[in-house]
């Protein structure tokens, strides 16, 4: 498989009153064509400054100070603003975590959907109309509607017309950041599985930024789960389930509700994320780990590979393989 995303060692900061928040640090994975990775974490963990770094949209106090995102082999960090404008829409595009916002009460969502497509292809209005209407047809509203306006629309067909508007300009990827935040649990599940069916019949390569752990293995191929500005896991949704390595990883399932097995014990994690100003240079994990020691507390573990293609962040596989 050939990687569409690749992220290396990327660090975006804040600054703030009481010091340098390190929301991201040292993050690096990829994601192969036609791959749906899920980015998994506690609110707070960095997945959703992740994506806005990719995305090129921190905005001062914040910053990027490190790293590369290569999109198909282009750095996007040293992407110029009218470079970066035309590969927003064709090669990379976000679902946004609440379409209220996102679509204009103004206009009525097909002007939204070709407005998308007319400013970054050369067509014609028919066929800018022609191509709206199809959008609209793949999820699941009839095409004819596209003269009604966002109000006209429940909360999961305005994220459906998100999604056909992040689909405009065929784009190879998609960011989806929690974007069923705000819908009921029927209507979540619907455009969940959606946005899986789309990813298959366009062959997409997606990145679903969500904090649903049960959802986000059912539906992703390879998994990376975020603690506190950094991935300490990275794998196969079947590795992650199957052949945890990471103390975080393995709690955060623990405390996850199995459905289909409703009699094992839900375990929450004690203790709460670390204050990501002036963190000490070490296992960020370390105060809530079960499995801490002495070196935990002095130095960093390094997001190594453990097996082919699983990554871990963690001493305890260095210090039983010796
Ligand atoms: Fe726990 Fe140490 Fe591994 Fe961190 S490095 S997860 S504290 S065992």
């Amino acid at each position: 498989m050939t990687a569409v995303l690749t992220v290396e060692n990327l660090s975006t900061f804040f600054k703030t009153e009481k010091g340098i928040a390190r929301a991201v640090e040292n993050v690096s994975f990829s994601v192969e064509e036609g791959e749906m990775l899920g980015l998994i974490g506690e609110s707070g963990c960095g997945k959703t400054t992740v994506a806005q770094s990719i995305l090129r949209l921190i905005e001062f106090p914040g910053k990027v100070v490190a790293g590369s995102v290569h999109l198909n082999g282009r750095d996007l960090l040293k992407a110029s603003d009218s470079e970066l404008d035309s590969l927003r829409w064709k090669d990379l595009s976000v679902i946004p975590q609440n379409a209220m916002n996102a679509l204009n009460p103004v206009y009525t969502i097909g002007d939204q959907i070709m407005e998308a497509i007319l400013l970054h292809e050369r067509v014609s209005k028919r066929e800018a109309l022609a191509r709206t209407k199809t959008l609209l047809e793949l999820v699941g509203i009839d095409g004819d509607r596209w003269k009604s306006y966002p109000h006209e629309f429940s909360g999961g067909m305005k994220q459906r017309v998100a999604i056909a508007m992040s689909l405009a300009c065929s784009p190879k990827l998609v960011i989806s950041d929690e974007s069923t935040t705000g819908l009921d649990v029927l209507t979540q599940a619907q455009v969940i599985a959606l946005i899986k069916n789309l990813q298959r019949k366009m062959d997409l390569s997606v990145i679903l930024i969500s904090h649903d752990l049960p959802m986000v293995t059912a539906i992703c191929d390879k998994i990376a789960i975020m603690y506190a500005g950094k991935i300490v896991e990275l794998a196969s949704t079947e590795d992650i389930l199957n052949d945890t390595r990471h103390p975080y990883s393995k709690a955060l399932l623990q405390a996850t509700p199995d459905l289909s097995d409703p009699d094992r014990e839900v375990i929450s994690i004690p203790g709460s994320v670390p204050n990501l100003v002036n963190i000490p240079q070490c296992c960020r994990f370390h105060t809530r780990c079960a499995f801490a020691f002495d070196r935990c507390r002095k130095e960093t573990p390094e997001f190594r590979e453990v097996k082919n293609g699983h990554f871990s962040a963690c001493f305890l596989e260095e210090e039983e393989n010796g």
